[in-house]
């Protein structure tokens, strides 16, 4: 499962009780998606958790594609988020703050230590094929991005 599968919404049944509207508390579920990707009844939301959930689709939901939001971009453009929070220092459970800050979502700070984890072995398993290949340039970027993980 996708880290992107385990983002929540934040005070998902208050949210879904303000907006008039039922949708799953993945942040990334399908459904959720169209529901912000559209805009629909976020009027209905307080200012400050409105401005929140508008931030997350600009920022994430942004993009031309025909298939949009289904088109993948969404959770690629999530996921290098969270890679950039760590590489500024920050733990997953500081990573969690920032992003209920920010977005209004969640996750657990368990699912975040997989998640950096996992891109680290990912990481390192690309820098070995790269220097097998005699790609160093590859095997280099690789390692460089390992780093800033750590
Ligand atoms: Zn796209």
């Amino acid at each position: 499962m996708a880290i992107t599968d385990k983002i929540y919404v934040k005070n998902h049944r208050q949210l879904a009780t303000q907006m008039e509207t039922n949708f799953p508390k993945g942040a990334f579920s399908g459904a959720t998606l169209d529901l912000l990707f559209r805009g629909e009844n976020l009027a209905k939301l307080d200012d400050t958790t409105r401005d929140r959930i508008l931030d997350f689709a600009e920022d994430f939901l942004d993009c031309d594609c025909e298939a949009a939001p289904h088109c993948g971009h969404p959770e690629r453009k999530f996921v290098a988020y969270l890679l950039e929070l760590r590489e500024t220092g920050l733990g997953p459970q500081a990573m969690v703050d920032v992003m209920s800050d920010e977005y209004m979502v969640y996750a657990y700070p368990g699912d975040i230590r997989s998640f950096l984890d996992d891109s680290i072995r990912q990481l390192e398993a690309i820098e070995t094929l790269a220097d097998v290949d005699g790609h160093s340039d590859a095997a280099e970027s690789a390692r460089q991005a390992r780093k800033r993980l750590r």
